[in-house]
């Protein structure tokens, strides 16, 4: 049995109001929460949430009832610790750089902030002279993702897209030989939108000749040799619509090109395409890596020691490096890279599970659910299913708006990966740069929103979702 009892006293003025709300479940009581309201509710829902949201809300946690908790309950548990702990990686990932300062013996690297070094003698440099071309700080981060990645070498840069411009430039626009012909990328036609921008414009200036191709199909990936292609782009899984592309396929029907497999969305905890046959892993480091939504970085991690040279030459040369309190937070945020992802994946896999049978979504995309075209690969290649989840909702763009009106933890924002779980609508957001045709073409409808589902407490954000989408059939 549940017995909410809800005490508000108001005082003075608003900060002086007092929640307390205690809840009895079959015989023990707790306090959920005791003390100024307005400091609760700011921390809890951000700023301006009213007393009556915050009392409404939980109110309808605990009457989704007990039968129905306990549900979300035993699936989550069934899903937690996917990931296997002792996946290679894991203590690299926590202990990259600790305890090898040797100036004071501090734990945790010291952040190197300078732009320059002194010279150890006239015409003798140290290891680093100029942060554009190397940092200690930075390094450390390169070193820690090219190990995770199983690549010989990273470099670290300003933003993802400066990454994927790093890779254009050494990859394609400035080829090992002069060629008679311009090179050519071939890529998945729905990448990240802010890529498809690049890719299209800098082929429409002439740059390089683009094909755009569903390298989820099969046939698709039997034609690439065919394509003499200096560059292959892969994201997988692909953006929002999750289609998994096999790389160990791509990779072997590549001819000459080099692979590059965009792995944002799986973070190495995941996946580590080099292992798989890619030549190269590009990573906004914005996203999971980094995982508190507090720094824009991107990385680009070589399978060879040849081209991790290169995209250091031209990362020296194009001046994309990372900064080093930015390279600082993105190390600090690695630490927690495995732990994270237990959790973000169970959720994930649990708020699927869901949603699949609720009326009012037509689709659902997700590569954990064993009726996702990409299920029995990406159970092959990967080592989770991610915390990315798209929708499509019966009522097009005017039902996505209604639920992103309802949600009150899933943030309408960009980006995905943090610790907080957020909502997108990517034909407005995320893939706004791309034209209406491309975008058809993707498949991305107006009636699909993407999740980016956070560590949250999962009872917390089934009922968020589900109370949305209550509101959304009633209104319908
Ligand atoms: N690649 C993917 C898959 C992304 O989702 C993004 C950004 O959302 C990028 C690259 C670009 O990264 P950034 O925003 O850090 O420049």
């Amino acid at each position: 049995m549940i017995i909410l009892l809800v005490i508000l006293t108001q005082g003075a003025n608003s900060c002086s109001n007092h929640a307390i709300m205690v809840a009895g479940d079959e015989g023990k009581a707790f306090a959920l929460h005791a003390g100024p309201a307005s400091t609760y509710m700011a921390s809890r829902f951000g700023a301006g949430t009213s007393v009556s949201s915050f009392v409404s809300s939980s109110a309808r946690r605990l009457m989704m009832g007990e039968r129905k908790r306990r549900s979300v309950m035993s699936e989550y548990s069934a899903n937690l610790g996917h990931i296997h702990p002792s996946i290679p990686g894991r203590t690299s990932a926590v202990r990259a750089g600790i305890g090898q300062d040797t100036a004071q013996g501090a734990i945790v690297p010291p952040i190197y902030l300078s732009s320059n070094f002194s010279f150890a003698k006239f015409g003798q440099p140290r290891t680093y002279d100029y942060t554009r071309s190397g940092n200690p700080t930075r390094a450390e981060l390169e070193k820690a993702l090219a190990e995770l990645e199983g690549g010989q070498g990273a470099s670290c840069t300003s933003s993802g897209m400066s990454a994927v411009t790093l890779a254009l430039h050494t990859f394609v626009l400035h080829r090992e030989h002069k060629h008679p012909r311009l090179g050519r990328v071939v890529a998945q036609h729905d990448c990240y939108g802010g890529t498809h921008r690049l890719l299209t414009s800098l082929a429409e200036q002439g740059l390089f000749e683009l094909t755009l191709l569903d390298l989820s199909d099969p046939a698709n990936v039997a034609k690439l040799s065919e394509l003499n292609a200096d560059l292959v782009w892969l994201e997988t899984p692909s953006n929002p619509l999750l289609r998994v592309i096999d790389i160990a396929a791509v990779s072997k029907t590549s001819g000459r090109a080099r692979v590059l497999v965009d792995n944002t969305f799986l973070s190495p905890a995941l996946q580590n395409p080099i292992t798989l046959g890619a030549d190269l892993v590009l990573h906004s480091t914005t996203k999971s890596i980094n995982g508190h939504s507090d720094v824009v970085g991107g990385a680009l991690v070589a399978k060879s020691k040849e081209d991790a040279e290169r995209v250091a030459w031209w990362c020296n040369c194009l001046g994309v490096g990372q900064a080093p309190f930015d390279g600082f937070l993105v190390l600090r945020g690695l630490r927690t890279l495995h732990a994270r992802w237990s959790i973000h994946e169970a959720n994930a896999r649990t708020l699927a599970e869901r949603l699949a049978h609720n009326p009012s979504i037509s689709a659902i995309h997700y590569p954990g659910l064993a009726t996702h075209p990409g299920h029995e690969l990406a159970r092959c290649q990967q080592r989770g299913y991610g915390a990315i989840i798209s929708i499509e909702l019966k009522g097009g763009r005017d039902a996505a708006k209604h639920l992103v009106e309802q949600l009150q933890l899933f943030a309408l924002a960009e980006s995905l990966g943090g610790v907080e779980s957020l909502v997108a609508h990517p034909a407005t957001m995320t893939h706004a740069a791309m034209d209406e045709e491309a975008r058809i073409h993707a498949g991305i409808t107006d009636g699909m929103l993407r999740l980016s589902v956070g560590i949250e407490a999962i009872e917390d954000l089934v009922a968020d979702l589900e109370s949305g989408l209550d509101s959304l059939r009633q209104a319908a």
